[in-house]
């Protein structure tokens, strides 16, 4: 039987991947606005690069980006971007649809709920409390609880030292195969694939899918 559920962050409870090219794209056309002479398919190009190169979380990006394509800083360019990057994640940063209606389910049936994310532990909190979600979990687990990342089995036995459970009870929901259901199943948890976010490929295969995170409620 199911007593506490776990989930990933980015791209199972909030809309991540989206919302930030969004973010980039806004930040491209208000340097475009301002003179940048390079296509917004282009820019784009490159910053993903940059991500990609680094990490996704990587704040200094449109500095090296300008740096790259313009040899130099321009300061104009770079604070117009920012404003505008900030703006959007501001006004866009939201749960998936059903998110808040689920976990409410799910705390009725007196199951726990936590967080596993790779994510910066402040990054984190201020994700979740900008969705409204900070009061629907028992603890949440980023990345300097561990310093290690999914699948580590690390973020995991953390995780069940909260919970004092066996891992067959705990469901572990992610969609990244490779990382969120690879790392559960390695601890012994159930697994359920979030397509609904999915983005990432891979070989590792959960014990169940979610089309939509109500799915849940069906489940447990
Ligand atoms: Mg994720």
């Amino acid at each position: 039987m199911i007593k506490a559920v776990l989930f990933d962050l980015d791209n199972t409870l909030i809309d991540f991947i989206n919302i930030k090219i969004k973010c980039i794209k806004d930040a491209i056309n208000a340097m475009r606005n301002k003179g940048l002479n390079l296509s917004e398919e282009d820019a784009f190009s490159e910053i993903i690069l940059i991500y990609t190169n680094i990490n996704f979380e990587y704040s200094e990006v449109f500095q090296d980006f300008l740096k790259k394509v313009l040899g130099r800083i321009d300061y104009k360019l770079l604070s117009v971007a920012i404003v505008a990057y900030r703006k959007t994640r501001a006004n866009y940063v939201k749960p998936f649809n059903n998110v808040k209606k689920t976990l409410e389910e799910l705390r009725k049936k007196g199951l726990k709920l936590g967080i596993i994310t790779d994510a910066p532990k402040i990054k984190a909190w201020i994700r979740i409390a900008s969705m409204e979600l900070e009061d629907y979990f028992d603890f949440v687990i980023a990345f300097e609880d561990t310093n290690e990342k999914k699948p580590s089995m690390l973020p995991f036995k953390k995780a069940l030292n909260e919970l004092k459970i066996s891992p067959e009870q705990v469901l572990f929901v992610g969609d990244n195969p490779e990382r969120d259901i690879k790392g559960a199943k390695q601890a012994g948890m159930k697994t359920a694939l979030a397509k609904y976010g999915q983005f990432l490929d891979g070989e590792e295969t959960a014990d169940y899918e979610l089309t939509d995170i109500k799915d849940l409620i069906k489940i447990i």
